[in-house]
């Protein structure tokens, strides 16, 4: 027995549906991986991994006397942080502005977390 052309239509509409609902599953893992890759804190690591980052930060680094900019405490420019004044969660837009970048110990960035510094 073949399809009445109601069943006909049903199982289109059916077809349809599958289909759309796939491509909307594709776009949605598109759009996550498009803005992973823009995240605020993404585009910060690329930026300081890269020739530009690594130079920026001997220079502040020498800048601040090899010292941490918080508590004062001489350091190794291996290992130091940069820290963002204004914490990226709260300020994604000023991820890469270097007005507000600073070299800190790793304690001193890590103990902060999100408080933002006045200077
Ligand atoms: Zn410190």
């Amino acid at each position: 027995m073949s399809d009445s052309p109601f069943q006909e239509l049903v199982r289109k509409l059916f077809e349809t549906t599958k289909r759309v609902d796939a491509a909307l599953a594709e776009l949605k893992g598109k759009a996550a991986d498009i803005e992973a890759k823009y995240e605020p804190r993404t585009e910060f690591n690329r930026w300081r991994n890269s020739q530009s980052g690594k130079l920026w930060k001997q220079q502040k680094y020498q800048a601040q006397n090899g010292r941490c900019v918080i508590c004062g405490e001489s350091i190794q420019l291996k290992g130091s942080h940069i820290d963002h004044k204004r914490p990226l969660s709260q300020y994604p837009h000023l991820a890469l502005d270097t007005r507000n970048l600073r070299i800190t110990c790793p304690e001193c960035n890590t103990s902060k977390g999100n408080r933002c510094d006045e200077e």
